[in-house]
């Protein structure tokens, strides 16, 4: 399939390709160089006016497109930001990615292997071709229709019960008490009649796994919970750490289901534009329509950052900027390779 490539992640790789700085041999980052590349990745975009906030959801349109924070937490439970750290924004997509890892850590990844897939479907996030062209099946847990399965998959015996599961394991992921935005919620319920066509046409090639209404609602419920690039990178860091917060000691998930969380981050985080993320970048990561980014490096930190206006793909596009530059600064690509 002709994939059109977009304007963020082109100007990624052409760093790439004509051979952008690549610095010190790998080595113990030092708290100096954390600082020193969030802010030099703050002060670089501050200004960059590219890309433009989700409309779809009407709420959306009416955030600050100016909100731009960027937060390190490293798996010893430093925290290094720059920019705003106080506002939040509904955190949309990112939260498929911690409720596929509480359903990997219940019902273990063969689970979520047999009853969602996990290949990328190389299509937008809720296209509804995907899962025609597939039958139901790879439906992939990071993208609408394998988000929505998973959520229905979610142990609980109603919606009250699987609604607490699902807030609960997001808390945990932060290490704080995550607020859904109500406005949001609202609006995207009045207006989700794609995602509920999605889990009605799951429920059709007996892909889901709960009362398609219901599942839809929980997911709309989850897209709507509000974080702030600090929480982001506490997300992050806590599957940068093998699934145990950082920040307040709880285990979380099993680093078993760490390594398979990660393993589809790599696949579809950022939609169809995954395997360019991945080309430029390296590093496992999920993005939301709501403008926030969050990526793992394995074993050393978790990084978020937020600002609102995205690419035609859906991904923020100071976000990706600013994380390629921080993983490009602190030497992190994890197949950059010294030969013996
Ligand atoms: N709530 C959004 C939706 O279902 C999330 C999508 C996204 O962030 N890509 O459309």
């Amino acid at each position: 399939m002709t994939k059109m490539i977009h304007s963020t992640l082109r100007l990624l790789l052409t760093g790439i390709l004509l051979g952008a700085t690549i610095a010190l041999p790998a080595q113990k980052i030092k708290k100096a160089d954390y600082q020193a590349a969030v802010d030099k990745a703050y002060e670089k975009y501050k200004r960059l006016q590219e890309g433009k906030n989700a409309d779809y959801i009407k709420e959306l349109a009416t955030v600050d497109p100016d909100i731009y924070g960027i937060a390190i937490v490293t798996t010893d439970g430093k925290v290094y930001t720059a920019g705003d750290l106080d506002s939040r924004v509904s955190i949309q997509s990112i939260p498929k990615l911690f409720t596929m890892a509480k359903v990997i850590e219940e019902q273990g990844p063969r689970a979520v292997f047999d009853k969602i897939g996990v290949d990328a479907t190389g299509m937008r996030f809720n296209s509804i071709i995907a899962i025609e062209m597939n039958q139901g099946k790879e439906i992939n847990p990071l993208v609408n229709p394998g988000a929505i399965a998973a959520t229905s998959m979610i142990s609980g015996l109603d919606s009250v019960a699987k609604w607490k599961n699902i807030l609960e394991t997001h808390n945990d992921f932060a290490g704080t008490e995550l607020k859904v935005n109500h406005p949001v919620y609202v609006s995207e319920a009045n207006d989700n009649l794609r995602n509920q066509a999605i889990a009605h046409l799951l429920k059709a090639y007996n892909r889901m796994y709960f009362d398609p209404v219901e599942a839809t609602d929980l997911y709309t419920k989850q897209c709507a919970l509000n974080a702030n690039a600090k929480e982001l990178a506490v997300m992050a860091a806590t599957l940068a750490n093998g699934g145990k917060n950082p920040v307040t000691g709880k285990t979380v998930v099993s680093p078993r289901t760490t390594t398979f969380t990660l393993s589809v981050m790599s696949t579809a985080g950022l939609y169809d534009d995954s395997g360019q993320w991945l080309f430029a970048v390296g590093l496992p990561a999920k993005s939301g329509v709501g403008g926030g980014i969050l990526a793992v490096c394995p074993g050393k930190f978790g990084v978020a950052v937020i600002s609102p206006p995205l690419n035609e793909a859906g991904n923020s596009v100071k976000a990706q900027k600013a994380i390629y530059d921080i993983v490009r600064d602190l030497d992190v690509h994890p197949y950059r390779i010294d030969p013996k």
